[in-house]
């Protein structure tokens, strides 16, 4: 059986990955809030939770795959008092559309997808365990946990104490106990969506959810939870704070897996700041299967600087993968140990592309097996997934060329030269030669 080995954030190390039961693997990803359509960013975790998902189900002979929806949350009121749409409309539209959204990455649906609105029983049944074993208290309709009770609050995150205290300053209520205290249930007047409960008609807090959820479909003790590096704080500290106090013996979660994030022009991509693409944008300009692989080209655990000339390269290295598999076909095979290697080196998909670029090497000379392999990575990793004359039909698509002269002069505007030398670079490495003129930046085949 193939070793796999994760990094562990819990641990802060690399780490042999063993599940608690080999038959059967259990996994929750933290999914995403139902408001609005999901940018590219918000693709990232959904891809590399997918290809973890798939990599799992090589090795073990079951795997439960757990990603949620967060169906409701302030953020879901604030659009529906903004634009009037009833609140179950947005939900179950932007539910939708992130289904079709992320199926056109190629991501597989989940083995359970929870909503967190069907689990307001488990919800409340776990609060009332945190209440009855003094890790939380009821105050003016809400309910809040005591994050004093909990000593080892902040280890996991690695937040000192003073940080956490300025966290909590502006969060500031009469009715917390510590500033530091966070929500688990909160009154909801009559025109936001509420639940009744021991504490009156409320709503609970983001944070229980996915306790709640994990704890419903995957017990107590699972094998990997995962998520952005965004979550870490305060949401994965508080999931973990809440399931272990109310599960006192258990684990929670053995191994956190983290995705970095994916920027564009050095800032992370964010609704908040405005800066995003959302995927039906970029599923408009460049093939599903370049805009995934552009996903994963990047290690998960590292920054992604997203770019039409990053989405063109995967392109280009497709086209050379489809061409290698033009020139000598041959059905699927096993996966190399080349590639399998490579990702089971903490998802080292980088590595696993070099290896799928020495096979479509050795398929271009007319290895037959190096080709089989090269179409079984291929679809290990969700790509390949087109024939080569399906994938041809087409006709050439220059926009990645365009896209590349756009970029490099936005790096010369930039005074960032060596950045532009390196786009022409590339782009004559591919076999294109530009040429400034007093009119622009035109190019010709070299
Ligand atoms: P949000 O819409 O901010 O709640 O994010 C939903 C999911 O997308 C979470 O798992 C985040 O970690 C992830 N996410 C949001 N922005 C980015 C980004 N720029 N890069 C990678 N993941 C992101
Ligand atoms: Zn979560």
């Amino acid at each position: 059986m193939a070793v796999l080995t994760l990094h562990n954030t819990l641990t802060r190390r690399r780490e042999i990955f063993v599940p608690l039961d080999p038959q059967h693997v259990r996994v929750y990803v933290c999914g995403p809030t139902v408001y609005d359509l999901a940018h590219i960013g918000n693709a990232r975790p959904a891809v590399v939770f997918d290809l973890l998902a798939r990599l799992l189900r090589r090795i073990y002979p079951r795997v439960t795959y757990v990603r949620n929806i967060t169906d409701v949350d302030d953020k879901i009121n604030a659009r529906a008092a903004a634009s009037g749409e009833p609140i179950a409309s947005i939900t179950a539209r932007t539910t939708a559309d992130y289904h079709a959204d992320i199926a056109a990455l190629g991501v597989l649906p989940p083995d359970v997808e929870p909503r967190a609105t069907s689990h307001i029983t488990d919800i409340i049944a776990i609060t009332e365990r945190l209440i009855a074993s003094g890790h939380a208290y009821a105050a003016e309709g809400h309910v809040l946990f005591s994050v004093p009770s909990y000593p080892a609050y902040g280890r996991f995150s690695g937040r000192s104490p003073d940080e956490l205290l300025a966290g909590a300053r502006v969060d500031v209520a009469p009715y917390k106990r510590d500033p530091a205290d966070f929500v688990l249930w909160k009154p909801s007047p009559p025109d936001l969506p509420g639940w009744d409960s021991p504490w009156g008609r409320g709503r609970p807090g983001w944070h229980i959810e996915c306790s709640a959820m994990s704890w419903k479909h995957l017990g107590e003790s699972f094998d990997i939870h995962g998520g952005g590096t965004d979550l870490i704080f305060p949401h994965h500290e508080n999931e973990r704070a809440q399931s272990l106090c109310a599960f006192p013996g258990s684990r929670f979660a053995r191994f956190w897996v983290h995705n970095e994030m994916l920027n564009v022009g050095g800032a992370k991509m964010s609704k908040s700041l405005g800066n995003f693409f959302t995927i039906r944008d970029v599923l408009a300009k460049a093939p599903a299967e370049a805009i995934r692989m552009a996903l994963l080209r990047a290690h998960y655990r590292s920054i992604l600087d997203y770019s039409p000339a990053a989405v063109a390269a995967c392109r280009a290295d497709l086209d050379r993968f489809y061409r290698a598999l033009e020139r000598t076909p041959a059905p699927a095979d096993a996966v190399p140990a080349s590639v399998m290697d490579a990702l089971c080196d903490d998802l080292n998909t980088p590595a696993a592309f070099a290896a799928m670029h020495a096979l479509a090497d050795r398929a271009m000379g007319g290895d037959a097996a190096a080709s089989g392999g090269l179409l079984a990575a291929g679809r290990l990793l969700g790509l390949l997934g087109s024939t080569p004359a399906a994938w041809f039909r087409g006709g050439e698509d220059t926009g990645w060329i365009d896209a590349a002269i756009a970029e490099r002069l936005a790096a010369r505007k930039a005074r960032d030269f060596a950045r532009a030398d390196a786009i022409r670079a590339d782009l004559l490495a591919r076999g294109v030669l530009l040429e400034d003129g007093p009119g622009g930046t035109t190019w010709r085949r070299a």
